[in-house]
Formats: C-alpha cells, sequence, structure tokens
C-alpha cells in the first residue's frame, strides 16, 4: 500500500480584546463604561472531498491558520468574528495527533467535516463588567488564544493511472520526468522489483501515477513478477501503455504482447480507458516516426497515439494535459455548474452543524487543585484557565476579577481548609494564626501564572469592612 504523509500544525484564529472606553456624551461627564466585546477567532474545520487526491498541497505547507477576531470598539461595539478555515483533505484520509499518536478523525465520506480547532473565545469589554458595585471597570478580558493542533494525516492511495509497457519502455523515466512527490511506500511485500509512483501535478491537479514493472509475456501465467503489480492497478482508473518506439521493427507486436497479458489477467483491468504513447522519439528519425504514426492508423483504428521523449522532454506537455482531461473528465465533483455548485454549497453548511465535538475536553469544568509542594496549589478547569489567560496581568482590576472568580468557585475556601487540614494552621480571622514563619505564603498557579492566596484574602476582606 501507497501512503501519502503529511505532518501540519493547525491554529485557530485568537479572540479579539474586549475594549476599555467611556460614553462621552454631551453634559454627561463620565457616562459610564462603553467598551464592546471582541470577536471570537475562526476555527479550523476539515473537510472530507473527493476532489482531491493527494495531500500534496501540505508538502510544503506546515502551518494554516484560521482569521483572528477583531478587537471590540467604543460603543459597545463588538468586534468582527474571524473567518474560520475549512481545510479540504481527500476522502479517507485519517488524522492523528502527531505527538501522541491518538486517532483525532477518519474523514471516510464525501462532505464529512470535523471541527480541530476551536478559535479563541472574544474578550469581553469594559461595558460587560458593569455592577451596581463596581460601575466604572477600567479594564476589559483579552482574547484568547484560538486552539492549536499538530497532526500527522495519512492518506491510502489508489492509483489514478498504471503504467503499462515491456520492460525497457520507459515506464520509469517517464515516471521520473513528470512527477515531484514520491509519496511512501509501506508494507510492500519484499521483492526485486518495487513499483515506481509519483504525483504528477499540473495546471492545479494531481494525478497519482503507478509504474508496473515486470510486465513480460507469460506474466499473467506468473512468468516474473509482473503478476504482483497487475494486482496493484485492479483500482486504477486509466492506463497509460508506453510503447519503445526505438524498437521500429517490434513496436506493434510489443503492443499485442502487453495486451494479452492484461486480458489474460483481468477483463477488468483489460477494459480500461487506455492512453498509448510512443516513447523515445528522440531515438528515431521523423521519417521513422511518421511511419510509425502512420501505421497506429491501422493498427489501432480511431484511436489517438501519442509520441514523446520523456529523456529529452519533447511532447511530454501534451501526454500531461491528455492524462489530466481524460481523468478529470471522470472524476464526478469536479466540473460543477455554478448553480450546482450553489447546491452543494448549500448542502455543505447544512452538514457544517453536525460538528463531532466527541472527546473534547471543555465538558468537565469542575476546577481541580492539586498541591505541588508546600506553597504551591496548581488549579485547572477549562474556564477558569481560559478566564486568565484572558486576563492583563499588568492591570490591578483584572487581576482582582480573577480572584472574584477563584472566590465565587470556592477554590479559595478548598485550599485554605487544605492548609489548615494539612498543616494545623488555623486561618480564620487574622491571617495565618498560629503560624509564625512569615516567609511561608501560598500561592495558586494558574496557566502558569501566580496568584498569592494572602492577596486574595487581603482584598477579600477590604471588601467585607
Ligand atoms: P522501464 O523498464 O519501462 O521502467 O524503462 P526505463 O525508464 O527504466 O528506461 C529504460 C532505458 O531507456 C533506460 O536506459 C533509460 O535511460 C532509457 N530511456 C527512457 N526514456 C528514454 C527517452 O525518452 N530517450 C532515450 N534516449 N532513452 C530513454
Ligand atoms: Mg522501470
Amino acid at each position: 500500500m501507497f501512503i501519502d504523509e503529511v505532518v501540519v500544525t493547525f491554529k485557530a484564529g485568537k479572540g479579539g480584546d474586549g475594549s476599555v472606553s467611556w460614553r462621552r456624551e454631551k453634559y454627561i461627564p463620565n457616562g459610564g463604561p462603553y467598551g464592546g466585546n471582541g470577536g471570537r477567532g475562526g476555527d479550523v474545520v476539515l473537510r472530507a472531498t473527493e476532489n482531491e487526491n493527494t495531500l500534496s498541497d501540505f508538502r510544503h505547507t506546515k502551518v494554516v491558520s484560521a482569521e483572528n477576531g477583531q478587537n471590540g470598539a467604543t460603543k459597545e461595539m463588538q468586534g468582527a468574528s474571524g473567518n474560520d478555515r475549512i481545510v479540504e483533505i481527500p476522502v479517507g484520509t485519517v488524522v492523528t495527533d502527531a505527538e501522541t499518536g491518538e486517532l483525532v478523525a477518519d474523514l471516510d465520506s464525501d462532505g464529512a467535516e470535523y471541527v480541530l480547532c476551536l478559535g479563541g473565545r472574544g474578550g469581553f469589554g469594559n461595558a460587560h463588567f458593569a455592577t451596581s458595585t463596581r460601575q466604572a471597570p477600567k479594564f476589559a478580558e483579552l482574547g484568547d488564544a484560538g486552539e492549536v493542533r499538530k497532526v500527522k494525516m495519512e492518506l491510502k492511495l489508489v492509483a489514478d493511472i498504471g503504467i503499462v509497457g515491456l520492460p525497457n519502455a520507459g515506464k520509469s523515466t517517464f515516471i521520473q520526468a513528470v512527477t515531484s512527490v514520491r509519496p511512501k511506500i509501506a508494507d510492500y511485500p519484499f521483492t526485486t522489483l518495487v513499483p515506481n509512483l509519483g504525483v504528477m501535478e499540473h495546471k492545479g491537479k494531481s494525478l497519482v501515477l503507478e509504474d508496473v514493472p515486470g510486465l513480460i509475456p507469460g506474466a499473467s501465467e506468473g512468468k516474473g513478477l509482473g503478476i504482483r503489480f497487475l494486482k496493484h492497478i485492479e483500482r486504477t482508473e486509466m492506463l497509460l501503455h508506453l510503447l519503445d518506439a526505438s524498437q521500429l521493427e517490434s513496436v506493434w507486436q510489443n503492443y499485442r504482447d502487453i495486451r494479452k497479458e492484461l486480458e489474460t489477467f483481468s477483463p477488468e483491468i483489460a477494459s480500461k480507458d487506455e492512453t498509448v504513447v510512443l516513447s523515445k522519439t528522440d531515438l528515431v528519425s521523423n521519417e521513422d516516426l511518421a511511419e510509425l504514426l502512420k501505421q497506429a492508423k491501422t493498427e489501432l483504428p480511431g484511436k489517438r497515439v501519442f509520441a514523446m521523449s520523456a529523456g529529452a522532454m519533447i511532447g511530454v506537455e501534451e501526454v500531461k494535459d491528455h492524462l489530466i482531461e481524460r481523468a478529470m473528465g471522470r472524476r464526478k465533483f469536479l466540473e460543477t455548474a455554478d448553480d450546482e455548485e450553489a447546491a452543494a454549497d448549500a448542502i455543505m453548511a447544512e452538514k457544517r452543524k453536525t460538528y463531532d465535538l466527541t472527546g473534547r475536553k471543555d465538558a468537565d469544568d469542575h476546577p481541580k487543585i492539586v498541591r505541588k509542594d508546600s506553597e504551591t496549589f496548581e488549579v485547572s478547569g477549562v474556564r477558569l484557565q481560559q478566564i486568565v489567560r484572558m486576563t492583563e496581568m499588568s492591570n490591578p482590576e483584572a487581576v482582582a476579577r480573577v480572584y472574584d472568580v477563584l472566590d465565587k468557585l470556592g477554590v479559595i475556601r478548598k485550599i485554605l481548609s487544605a492548609i489548615e487540614r494539612d498543616d494545623g494552621i488555623k486561618i480564620r480571622d487574622s491571617y495565618f494564626e498560629g503560624f509564625d514563619d512569615e516567609s511561608f505564603s501560598p500561592v495558586i498557579v494558574i496557566e502558569g501564572r501566580k496568584f498569592p492566596v494572602e492577596k486574595i484574602i487581603f482584598s477579600k476582606r477590604m471588601k467585607e469592612q
């Protein structure tokens, strides 16, 4: 089996920052908080499509990002949301986490989608934080970061075109000349012959070409190794039959020999669309070539026969054009009319609502407290961590809001009682009563940021007084 394999980092958009601004109306001095919320960052969505057959777009693109949300503005204006980034990948692509190898998504049908990275939430503007006790909040939230995921994408390739011809017809040379990407060959039974495979990119489209080495008279009965490779092309769309033009006398006999092997081995393969190409034309004179093309008219009536030299790169472009044209004519979804396209978009829009969010980590939002050492309490929780990430740490009011949240969630109470229980320290009316080591100062750590417990208690007391 051939495998196309790429590792790509996807980044959802950052949320826009909330705005700090004030109502400024005539005759109303200091009219209150007026800052709007930031817009949400765009998601990264993987979408399976039958229009793609390789992952070669990602050979050169290692990072793909969705748009950031815009910042909020005064007059409570909400920032615009960032556009989602829809990433089209071939049907059958398996997506795994690049670090853990864990399966992320297996997109096995046309139009299937998976939201890989959620965009960051937009920050609230200061208008959001106005309450009866806090009438003039001088802070806003920062936009949250978008999710970032590094994934491996793998696609088992089925060749579009099987290249047949006698040994030395120039099959390998042609593949070398027209393909840029060489997929990895995996799980291949050990033989002395390895099929030559490549991705041909031409006019914005790509085709997977596969060489069928070892085809000789008698191959279909098991002579040589050709039979193993014939099996490979059972699923290809088309055949490219190469004929060494320098074998002037035997060109057409060679053609019939290969056809006979194909027909004996599998009528199904033999019935595939076949493009016939005379190769190595640089080795024959113009007269001889003209004679061969004349013969072609009687040997293969009604069939267009191409002539090229992959070695000298003559006539190769015509062959590429023809292959792309033939293959695209066969692929269902590619060239749709405009109105059909609109209809397809509508169906997609419908499908987009069926997001697969299984296994998302925000299900359990209850803060967890882990005592890392005597003074350090690490607190985690999806929402709480988000709030901390969105806090401008240099703004005391913004930090005070985190303390409020910690208090409301009961985190502080739990930590204090843990200290009482574990260390026998009384923390009631006065701070750390009965404990005389003043250097003891427990700290809450969230998202790597430190919140001294002492400060929290202090700010709480200030409020109560
Ligand atoms: P395969 O057995 O069908 O894969 O054939 P190869 O691609 O290995 O080619 C067989 C021989 O023909 C090699 O020595 C190539 O260098 C040579 N060859 C292939 N294509 C051309 C061509 O267009 N012109 C010339 N002069 N030699 C070629
Ligand atoms: Mg070869």
